[in-house]
């Protein structure tokens, strides 16, 4: 019913290894040298030890949740949220979940991470990444994991609910930082990334619920190249 809508996939002719020639559009997926995602391993990360300041502010807010592509999105209905990296100021736009993780450290997947979107008044992207492992008990997304399926069904269907994304996030704030792009076609680049270090997780039932959803929506690595990716250790 909603296939028609869909301009590119996980898999198939419409995946990854063709979304550069689905339209003119989409061409940096292959042509570009700063993609998403990458693996980051530690014996290449650029310890930092002086590392730009981030602030995390985000507080409980109506989000519109609804089917994008291959996957549900969440949209704040408050824009005046986010976070402060390096002096600027970037809002929370929207943010999704991929299952497996895009990035992987030392090539090593995590069972979700999440993409909380952010741009700033210049309308410079900034996406903060964060991992969850999968454990018997975790942080409890039961409604949220209710309202994926649903919204799913088709791209007509709109739903809404109040949450805080703080819950995501894990205690400590050490995080790496490359230059990327989007995972997603039209796979932009002059991304800023975040990638926090500490994992969360996530309780078993509830990840099985996402999973039934966006399972395999995990671009494959990209090539780093000859950027650089910095530690706040
Ligand atoms: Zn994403």
């Amino acid at each position: 019913m909603t296939e028609p809508l869909v301009k590119w996939s996980y898999k198939g002719d419409k995946g990854p290894h063709y979304w550069g020639h689905i339209c003119e559009e989409y061409e940096i997926a292959n042509t570009g040298k700063n993609q998403s995602p990458v693996d980051i391993h530690m014996e290449k990360v650029m310890e930092v030890h002086e590392a730009l300041p981030l602030e995390l502010n985000y507080k409980q807010t109506k989000y519109t949740v609804r089917r994008v592509e291959n996957s549900v999105h969440l949209f704040p209905q408050n824009k005046e949220q986010g976070l402060i990296f390096n002096g600027k100021h970037y809002n929370l736009i929207a943010f999704h979940g991929h299952i497996p993780s895009e990035h992987t450290l030392n090539e090593q997947y995590f069972a979700i991470e999440w993409h909380l979107v952010h741009m700033n008044e210049e309308g410079e992207r900034l996406v903060l990444a964060v991992w969850m492992d999968q454990e018997l008990s975790g942080s409890d997304f039961g409604e949220l994991a209710t309202i994926f399926p649903q919204v799913f069904e088709d791209f007509g269907i709109e739903m809404e609910i109040s949450l805080d994304v703080s819950g995501f996030l894990p205690e400590k704030r050490a995080y790496f930082k490359y230059q990327g792009s989007l995972t997603t076609p039209p796979t932009f680049e002059g991304v800023t990334w975040i990638v926090l270090r500490e994992a969360t997780s996530i309780a078993h039932e509830d990840f099985t619920a996402f999973q039934d959803i966006i399972q395999d929506t995990n671009r494959p690595l990209q090539e780093l190249g000859d950027r650089s990716i910095h530690h706040s250790a």
